[in-house]
């Protein structure tokens, strides 16, 4: 069990906890996530007087935006999740609880999370949630198998696995004579910003990195594609430079095509539909799916709680002040939340965790509320390859190297950790001055234990003992014993005459 204190959060005039505690004497605050929205929310209450205990899934902060870094061989894993502990090793007032939260429970004020079939119940005075987002596939998830997302780091390494992999598979398969123009077809499916960097770098890997690799086919070659339903690339970022980043796409060779829904993906290609009905199949054994978002499932149960509405996307309709109907101490920030039309962006999820916890802070200290939380847009950008991006900020929208200038000062000022920014900029200088890649090693388990680890009943859990269950068993053995002992010492006692 986790720490408990049962602080009783008094409604202010506000209808805000008033912050008075018992037990430990502090305040509690419990934090959901590790990513954008629990990181900041978890360093911003660094100086107030709370405990904040931060629970995740994961033991790592994912700076997603870079992933497809990884999955292309330019980043490390390490260099975009660094470990949560150290990051907040020096924080005092946080510790880091590794668990997949299965329930929150807002009546009693508890949160509860499992890993390994370990439960742990937290309890809590002030609740940040930020769950983030997964991947949608639009109500197809049996497309997942064979056409990963790029959520996690488990993504972007079966990606590097599989692209990479399928180079090599190519490479043999021309030895023998078998067909492999599937095995070099690369689709990418969704042309929002994450879809756009993947066929971006996929395109520069085979034309620079790979060009001289192979001595049996031309990995320059290679078919990228880019799908995606909506009439433009990056809609977000409007006609022009959607317009813009398409024609870079085109001229390093991507294959763009706009207007088609992907109605089927299996093993070996998929199939897409486009508005006059016509159906087109593409062989492509790599297939990566970067088309949607769906909020974290503890957005249901918040919901079931409090009745706040959910989108379709799962995100969770919040206060402007991003509480709760009828629970002011309950925050929900970033890619879970459904507010004003904002974007599920990192600096939604920074600013609005920031804004919780400054809230927290105001409560304790009797000072007046933030009222509603007010986002400021820094602007977005997207690489296309390496010295060109397009950025739009504010008014201003622009392209090529001067958006790509801004965009490297950006990643370098977010990514955490000095080491990391360090050895990040090291591999860019490695990628994009030379045509290398220093992170191209791929292993089998990396490719397929995900799937296998899926298709086992019970998935992960079934593959260990639950906790205790070793000295059950231990005792389960020696009573057998002890018995099978008694009843041969009977058997071999003789039997009295009465
Ligand atoms: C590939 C990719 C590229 C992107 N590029 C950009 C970009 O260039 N610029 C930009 O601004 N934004 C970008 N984004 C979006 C941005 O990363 C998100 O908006 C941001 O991460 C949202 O922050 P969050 O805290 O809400 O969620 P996340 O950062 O996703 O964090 C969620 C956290 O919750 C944890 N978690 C989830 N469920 C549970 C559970 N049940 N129990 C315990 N822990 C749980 C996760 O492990 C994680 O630690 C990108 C996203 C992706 C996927």
């Amino acid at each position: 069990m986790a720490s408990a204190s049962s602080s009783a959060l008094t409604p202010g005039g506000t209808g805000a906890p008033s912050g008075t505690t018992k037990g430990s004497g502090r305040h509690q605050v419990v934090v959901i996530g590790s990513g954008f929205g629990g990181l900041f929310g978890t360093k911003a209450l660094k100086r107030a007087d709370v405990d904040v205990t931060m629970i995740a899934k994961t033991s790592h902060h994912l700076f997603q935006p870079l992933l497809y870094q990884v999955a292309t061989g330019i980043l490390s894993q390490g260099e975009i999740a660094p470990p949560t502990r150290e990051i907040l090793a020096r924080q005092k007032n946080a510790k880091v609880l590794l668990g997949e939260v299965t329930a929150i429970d807002l009546e009693n004020r508890t949160v509860t999370s499992e890993v390994l079939g370990r439960v742990t119940t937290t309890s809590y005075d002030s609740l940040i949630v930020a769950a983030g987002a997964g991947q949608s596939y639009f109500g197809n998830d049996q497309f997942a198998e064979f056409a990963p997302g790029m959520k996690s780091i488990d993504d972007a390494l079966e990606l590097r696995g599989r692209i990479f992999g399928a180079f090599e598979l190519a490479e043999i398969g021309a030895e023998r004579g078998d067909p492999i123009e599937g095995l070099l077809t690369f689709v990418v499916v969704g042309a929002g910003p994450t879809g756009v960097e993947l066929a971006g770098q996929i395109a520069e890997l085979a034309r620079r990195t790979l060009r001289k690799d192979f001595t049996n086919i031309s990995a320059e070659h290679a078919r990228v594609v880019l799908v995606d339903a909506a009439p433009q690339v990056l809609p977000p970022f409007g006609e022009k430079l959607g317009r813009s980043a398409q024609k870079s796409l085109e001229e390093m060779g991507v294959e763009v095509i706009l207007g088609a829904m992907v109605t089927d993906v299996d093993e070996r290609g998929l199939e897409m539909k486009f508005k006059d009905g016509t159906v087109q199949r593409i062989e492509a054994i790599t297939k990566i799916w970067a088309a949607g978002v769906q909020a974290s499932e503890l957005g249901k149960t918040l919901s079931e709680q409090t009745g706040a509405a959910l989108d379709r996307a799962g995100r969770i309709a919040v206060n402007p002040d991003l509480t709760l109907p009828g629970h002011p101490e309950v925050f929900v920030v970033g890619d879970m939340i459904s507010l004003d039309n904002l974007p599920g962006v990192a600096q939604v999820a920074i600013q609005g965790a920031k804004h919780a916890a400054k809230e927290i802070e105001h409560r304790l200290e009797g000072k007046p509320s933030k009222g509603p939380f007010k986002y400021f847009d820094k602007g977005s950008m997207a690489t296309i390859s390496r010295f060109n991006a397009v950025a739009m900020v504010g008014r201003l929208r622009l392209t090529g190297f001067i958006a790509w200038m801004m965009w490297l000062a950006v990643h370098i000022f977010y990514l955490t950790g000095f080491k990391n920014r360090v050895t990040a900029v090291l591999h860019w200088f490695v990628s994009f001055l030379g045509s290398d890649r220093s992170e191209r090693t791929t292993t089998t388990q990396q490719i397929f234990a995900r799937t296998a680890l899926q298709r086992l009943p019970g998935g992960p859990n079934a593959l260990v003992s639950p906790p205790g269950s070793s000295e059950e068993r231990r005792r389960e053995l020696e009573e057998k014993a002890a018995e099978e002992a008694r009843l041969a010492d009977a058997r071999d006692r003789p039997v009295s005459a009465g």
